[in-house]
């Protein structure tokens, strides 16, 4: 190899590899972690009967999302007071109980993040088990639809919702939606309004370079079976807006070829690689 073609071959390679370590050029890394699970012992209170699935345990996802250098929670699991407590049974819902083994906090510190390093918080929906370690994460911009934010706090209060564990919130920068929201500005890091769960239910939509495109489905639905059977949870905020919703995003879905991961889904879930590990 003559010199000029040295010094060629050279400057592709140095060229290459500024390509590969240029933000621009990266898209979203996504982390799932365990934040617990919810186990019932019926489920028509999801519009289904208990014959429609034999399903009974539900994954309680939180995800971290790092983009362009900063980052966002969706999602913040099970109260933490759960936390190493062995099978706890919910008073709410006779039958049923939540486990939580490793706590949201650890499982960051697994990949060098404290809650105070999140930039964004960015819950699907204020039921307890999407928001149990939110008061965390008040240093961080929340965003949240304005529709559930006017249910969120004090008289207002939605009675499904316990801002016990997100009260911290209210003091916290706020962005406030009124629908779709490009997080980074990119279109990489979308959240989806979905109302109809909650006034302001939301999911997420990825764009990543390897796993390409994917929705986060909040609780859009709780199972697979859902999706089947389009159908919606008797405790539902409202069912013509869950409907409009369901068909939201199954055209989002079609149009742009995107996956979807029902959270709750603990099929998938078990499949799924948790952090430190994580999807890009
Ligand atoms: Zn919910």
């Amino acid at each position: 190899m003559t010199n000029k073609w040295k010094q060629g071959v050279a400057a592709l390679l140095f060229a290459a590899t500024l390509a590969a370590c240029s933000p621009q050029n990266q898209g979203p890394k996504l982390f799932v972690m365990d934040c617990g699970s919810l186990t019932l012992k019926n489920i028509a209170g999801f519009g289904l009967t208990n014959d429609d699935t034999p399903v009974r345990t539900l994954f309680v996802p939180c995800y971290l999302i790092q983009h362009k250098g900063k980052s966002m929670l969706w999602e913040a699991g099970l109260p933490l007071d759960f936390v190493g407590a062995g099978k706890v049974d919910l008073a709410a819902l006779p039958g049923a109980y939540v486990e939580y083994a490793v706590s949201l906090v650890d499982q960051l510190a697994g990949v060098d993040i404290t809650p105070a390093d999140v930039d964004y918080i960015a819950l699907s929906h204020l039921h307890f088990d999407h928001i149990g370690a939110a008061n965390l994460f008040a240093g961080a911009t929340w965003l949240v639809q304005r529709s559930e934010h006017e249910v969120a706090f004090g008289e207002r209060a939605n009675p499904a919702f316990v801002p016990q564990y997100y009260s911290a919130l209210e003091a916290a920068e706020t962005q406030v939606l009124d629908g779709d929201h490009d997080v980074f500005g990119d279109g990489k890091v979308r959240l989806i309004s979905l109302p109809g769960h909650t006034p302001g239910h939301m999911a997420l939509a990825l764009d990543m370079q390897e796993t390409g495109k994917l929705v986060l489905s909040g609780d859009l639905y709780h199972f697979k079976r859902s999706r089947e059977l389009k159908s919606v949870p008797v405790f539902n905020h409202d069912v013509e807006d869950t409907h409009s919703s369901m068909d939201k995003l199954e055209t989002l879905l079609a149009e742009t070829g995107a996956s979807l991961w029902i959270e709750h889904d603990m099929e998938l879930a078990r499949t799924l690689k948790k952090a430190p590990d994580f999807y890009q």
